[in-house]
């Protein structure tokens, strides 16, 4: 067996059955993603539109392409054919050219919300009282081709276990707010370093890299 292969397989086991494993293959290369695919992974990470499209186009059909990053507006067209879930909105602007382009491709595509629970400027992101003000007053209900699947968020990276603890609940308590109106089954939370804890405060769905491609 590959390293790859022995990571995913390692990690695999290790988590719960309701919990979802992206593997975060962004900037590694495609010969990397079809070790993972062929040890049975089908959903992959990228942060990069242009990256993710290439791969997409090169790679397997049945994989899910999932865009972890940030993104511009201008570069939703490119992946709008695609995607399986976009977990990184950050503003109602992002939203509405999701919705736009996904009608033109007759399209319902799911979205995360992304909330910034981190103490660092410069992580993207609501704050909860956006989440709130967004979800208490239904603002997205003209969004028809978008599906809002729930939430997803990063800690601050900090070995202090104690606030990214709290981060994680922050999330969850937020998440779980609004799970039942709005049919929410995903909450992405944790990564590498912290996806056991945030699998303990209820995550749903983890975005794994290094752990499985080694550092990039
Ligand atoms: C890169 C990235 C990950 C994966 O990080 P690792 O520490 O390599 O597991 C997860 N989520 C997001 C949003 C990322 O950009």
């Amino acid at each position: 067996m590959s390293s790859i292969a022995q990571h995913l397989h390692h990690i695999s086991q290790s988590l719960p059955n309701h919990v979802t494993l992206v593997a975060v293959s962004k900037t590694k290369p495609m010969a990397d993603i079809l070790e993972a695919y062929n040890a049975g992974q089908r959903i992959f990470g990228e942060n990069k539109v242009q990256e993710m499209t290439e791969k997409y186009q090169a790679l397997p059909q049945d994989i899910q392409w999932h865009m972890i990053g940030h993104l511009q507006s201008n570069k939703v067209k490119y992946m709008a054919p695609y995607v399986a879930l976009v977990h990184g909105v950050d503003s109602l602007k992002l939203l509405a050219e999701i919705d736009r382009q996904a009608q033109k491709h007759a399209r319902i595509i799911p979205v995360l919300l992304q909330v910034h629970i981190a103490e660092e400027e410069s992580k993207f992101g609501f704050d909860a009282h956006e989440i709130r003000e967004i979800l208490d007053h239904n603002r997205l209900k003209d969004f028809s081709n978008i599906k809002l699947s729930g939430l997803m968020g990063m800690a601050t990276f900090t070995n202090d276990q104690t606030q990214i603890k709290r981060e994680f609940e922050s999330l969850a308590s937020l998440y779980a707010q609004y799970a039942d109106t709005y049919e929410f089954d995903t909450l992405s939370m944790g990564m590498s370093g912290d996806y056991a804890l945030a699998i303990a405060c209820g995550s749903t769905m983890v975005r794994i890299g290094s752990s499985i491609f080694g550092n990039r």
